[in-house]
């Protein structure tokens, strides 16, 4: 290992150990990276829609094993390298790539560990979700292929990029080329991404783009981040009208409305996971010539491109942060729809 952790030995951890209960913080030893590793002090770590998933899970439902520490987004700085770790110095500023896959398929080899061929074997999703991740004081990193440099971004903006942004972006360049000036889309569900997913759209696209959410104050935020127009629902969005929807909640309800408005030959990016069933048949909901996707977060070269985006200034993630101690308060909140973009957690 090379460079000092420091005195403390300890760190904070937000350790998710039974399913269908609560995590509670708790203070482990902060670990000492080997071979490839590379340990980062933790400087911001965004709170998701999918961490709520997780906790509400039953046993059985998802392929991890307990106890983990939560966090699939994460920004900080390095802190220490085992010694085979190679491509990054201590003190860099870098955010954490977070679907650390088998690193040897064709699609980890290629940056797309999202898409891991062995992710069915390998028992985690990544950082936060099967593995230890970055609501803690300090993550351990498998490899530096998973670090991306931030330089001056701010860590509660970088954090959040790394799934609400990646996750967005990589929905977007799923069908942007099909898009323009002449199309409609349709963001339902103004959260944590469809806010940023909007920003993303805007600057990419000519589309007019149309945000549907329940909460006046997301769709707000949805004004603020650029839709051109707003829709407390779907009623008074013609049927067939749409280009493309992007589906942020993922709910029977939220389904059916996205299939009920998209256009013939129209795209369906499927992205939130709240569990909702579309069936797909000929004839069924969805129009003649309609595809259906379900992007699964992003690829580390699109990572570079989001972070990129967000010091040209081009993206801002609206945030709410909140203490590490902080933490049950903050899911609390975003389950009960309080909180509006990102919530972001600070170890301090
Ligand atoms: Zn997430
Ligand atoms: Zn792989």
């Amino acid at each position: 290992m090379v460079g000092a952790v420091g005195t403390t030995r300890k760190t904070p951890a937000l350790r998710f150990s039974a399913w269908r209960t609560p995590p509670s913080l708790t203070d482990v030893d902060v670990p000492d990276p080997v071979g490839d590793e590379v340990l980062v002090r933790v400087e911001a770590a965004g709170i998701c829609h999918s961490d709520l998933h997780v906790l509400d899970a039953a046993e059985g439902v998802l392929p991890y094993r307990l106890p983990f520490t939560l966090g699939h987004e994460t920004a900080g700085h390095v802190r220490a390298l085992g010694d085979t770790a190679t491509g990054v110095a201590i003190g860099d500023r870098v955010a954490v790539y977070g679907p650390w896959g088998c690193g040897e398929c064709r699609s980890c080899a290629a940056g797309r560990d999202n898409y891991c061929d062995r992710r069915a074997d390998l028992g985690f999703s990544g950082a936060g979700l099967g593995r230890d991740g970055g609501m803690a004081g300090h993550l351990l990193v498998p490899h530096a292929r998973h670090l991306v440099p931030i330089g001056d971004l701010d860590a509660t903006q970088a954090a959040p990029l790394t799934d609400a942004g990646l996750t967005s972006y990589h929905a977007v360049a799923g069908v942007a080329r099909k898009l323009g000036p002449d199309s409609t889309v349709v963001v339902v569900g103004v959260g944590g991404l469809g806010h940023v997913a909007i920003q993303i759209l805007r600057a990419v696209t000519e589309a007019e783009v149309v945000a549907v959410d329940v909460r006046e104050d997301a769709l707000a935020l949805a004004e603020r981040s650029g839709a051109h127009r707003t829709l407390p629902g779907a009623e008074s969005l013609p049927g067939r009208s749409a280009d493309a929807v992007f589906d942020f909640v993922g709910s029977d309800a939220t389904l059916r409305l996205a299939a009920g408005v998209l256009r013939p030959g129209g795209d369906l990016a499927l992205v939130g996971s709240a569990g909702g069933k579309l069936t797909i048949g000929k004839p069924g909901p969805l129009p003649a010539g309609g595809s259906v996707s379900l992007p699964f977060w992003g690829s580390r070269p699109e990572l570079a491109e989001v972070i990129g985006l967000a010091r040209a200034g081009v993206l801002r993630v609206e945030t709410e942060i909140f203490a590490l101690s902080e933490a049950a308060e903050a899911l609390e909140r975003l389950r009960a729809g309080k909180i509006i973009g990102r919530a972001v957690l600070r170890p301090g």
